[in-house]
């Protein structure tokens, strides 16, 4: 029986086994945190226009210490240096984004987080998780397409532009080959 050589497409199984180990770590961490979120629903009548009441139903988050990160390997095996954490106010996992207690209280980061959600939510788990480490390679942060898009409509938001189906937008985005 002929064996298949291993090394054909060496990138890809390992791409897709860090997007599962990844995944796997996202949803036990919300479930450890599930008893501490709080409903985004709170912020519907500051964010009327931009999200639905019943699009911030189904998002939570959580004020924490410090933001959670997977262990030290799986950093390492995905190239994310765990110092790049120092600079980072807000992680979102999913439907569940963590804030330390410095912008807890600030909209813009609620907003530029929700989009996430959004991205999330469009593109599923796996999908948002292999397309950000693919992003994360190739580009630097702040260029990062997934990160561009949500710091660009966050800044629309401070400058007070008009209102927007933000979750409808990012999906437009997200799927048109402009
Ligand atoms: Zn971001």
């Amino acid at each position: 029986m002929p064996v298949e050589p291993v090394t054909t497409h060496p990138t890809i199984p390992k791409a897709a086994a860090l997007s599962a180990a990844i995944t796997q770590w996202v949803e036990k961490t919300n479930q450890a945190f599930a008893p501490h979120r709080r409903s985004c629903r709170k912020w519907k009548a500051p964010l009327a226009g931009y999200f639905s009441e019943r699009f911030l139903s189904q998002c939570h988050y959580v004020i924490v210490p410090e933001i959670p990160l997977p262990d030290e390997s799986l950093l390492q095996s995905v190239g994310i240096e765990s110092a790049f954490f120092n600079h980072v106010a807000g992680l979102t996992l999913d439907n569940t984004y963590y804030l330390l207690p410095s912008v807890a209280d600030a909209l813009n980061v609620h907003f530029h987080e929700l989009i996430h959600v959004a991205q999330w939510q469009h593109l599923g788990a796996v999908g948002f998780v292999s397309r950000y480490l693919h992003e994360w390679s190739a580009h630097e942060y702040h260029e990062m397409p997934l990160e561009r898009m949500a710091y660009a409509l966050e800044a629309a938001f401070l400058e007070g532009c008009s209102k927007i189906d933000v979750p409808e937008y990012v999906r437009q985005r997200l799927f048109s080959n402009a």
